[in-house]
């Protein structure tokens, strides 16, 4: 999908709430722990070259990506540091792995059996960084069996395409008020890797738990808090302020007013009551400003103003309270005078997290950093 700038509706990211965010969190950590930034899904939507950019100028250790060519998309950009792929990956693309030198999950024997004979078969230049992924309770990628963790471990040391580097594991419920699950897979995960001489890296922390719970293992794996997002939603309070740092903004293009009894949007869904100033907003669900946000609300003039009808592939329309002036300054999200709307408000209105509303921001809105 082409960028379109020649519109006026844009992403800015707000540089300085993402340093604020890594600077807050670094003053957090204990002494052995490094912070790896979590810049998947193109930064969760913020952009992830130009985060990886701020995130190396604030001092983190190393990256965490969940593709291949997100890792590729970062060294091609110039980033040396480390740079950890959180997904599985097939067999077949381990030497473009090693080429651009990304670090990389096992989570079965056979895997590791298969990526041996890969290496014997085909062999690559550099070998490959790996992390065994163990499996606590998130039930998604990782060893279950601790007998399995300590011959990949053994197998690992005799190979010649790869070395082990870390083990980690994911907690499903961090973000939650009752912490007995995240206990459980805290306490399987360290029975699961008792067996093992301790790899360089240990990790478990993501968001939810560096705010939330003990400092565990030696490299915390930060993303939505980085962003200035608060993992829980809104269930738990976090300890340090959180800058978010995304706003979405355009203009009204066309501002006209329709007599009662006028329809507005497909479907004929919303209908003027009365003589109604209505506004045109270029933003739409191909821009990830998704349909059910019809009867949601934008800001204009420092005021909430409904949308109204059906949200249209590239443009919706608001109801405004008297005639603006066309060029007037729409913010989706963001603040206008006292008035904020958040990826969160979003996320409720619609049923869903934070997370996946920023994931949905697409490629067409511009991205600018200031
Ligand atoms: N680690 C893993 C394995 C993940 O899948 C994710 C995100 O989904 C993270 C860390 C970062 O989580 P958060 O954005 O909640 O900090």
């Amino acid at each position: 999908m082409v960028k379109s700038i020649y519109r006026p509706t844009r992403i800015t990211i707000h540089t300085e709430a993402i340093r604020e965010n890594l600077r807050t969190v670094q003053e957090h950590l204990s002494a052995d722990q490094s912070l790896f930034a979590v810049i998947k899904a193109n930064g969760y939507g913020h952009g992830a070259v130009q985060v990886a950019k701020i995130a190396e100028e604030e001092g983190v250790a190393g990256f965490c990506v969940a593709t291949i060519d997100e890792g590729i998309e970062l060294r091609e950009a110039g980033i040396t540091l480390p740079v950890f792929i959180l997904g599985l990956v097939d067999c077949a693309y381990l030497p473009i792995v090693s080429q651009y030198q990304l670090a990389i999950p096992v989570a079965s024997t056979d895997w590791l059996k298969q990526a041996e004979q890969a290496y014997l078969k085909n062999p690559w230049d550099e070998p490959i960084a790996v992390h065994l992924a163990i499996e606590t309770g998130m039930g998604r990628i990782g060893f279950i069996d601790s007998g399995e963790v300590k011959q990949a471990e053994v197998s690992l040391a005799q190979a010649e395409g790869f070395y082990l580097e870390g083990v980690f594991t994911h907690f499903a419920t961090a973000d939650q008020a009752d912490a007995t699950y995240w206990q459980e897979q805290k306490a399987r995960f360290f029975e699961t890797i008792a067996v093992l001489e301790a790899p360089r890296y240990i990790h478990v922390t993501n968001s939810a738990t560096q705010l939330w719970h003990e400092p565990l293992g030696n490299l915390v794996r930060y993303g939505v808090a980085m962003y200035g997002l608060n993992p829980s939603s809104d269930a738990l309070q976090p300890s340090y302020s959180l800058v978010p740092a995304l706003s979405l903004t355009s203009q009204l293009v066309q501002v006209k007013q329709l007599p009662s009894e006028s329809g507005v949007g497909y479907g004929h869904t919303y209908e003027t009551t009365q003589d109604e100033w209505i506004g045109t907003v270029p933003i739409g669900y191909a821009d990830g400003y998704v349909r059910k946000l019809q009867g949601f609300h934008v800001l204009v003039n420092g005021q909430f103003c409904e949308i109204v009808g059906r949200v249209c592939m590239d443009q919706l329309m608001i109801r405004l309270p008297a005639d603006i002036p066309v060029g007037t300054t729409v913010t989706l999200i963001g603040t206008d005078g006292d008035k904020t709307i958040s990826l969160q408000d979003i996320a409720s209105y619609i049923g869903t997290i934070h997370y996946e509303v920023a994931c949905l921001l697409s490629e067409r809105l511009p991205r600018e950093y200031e």
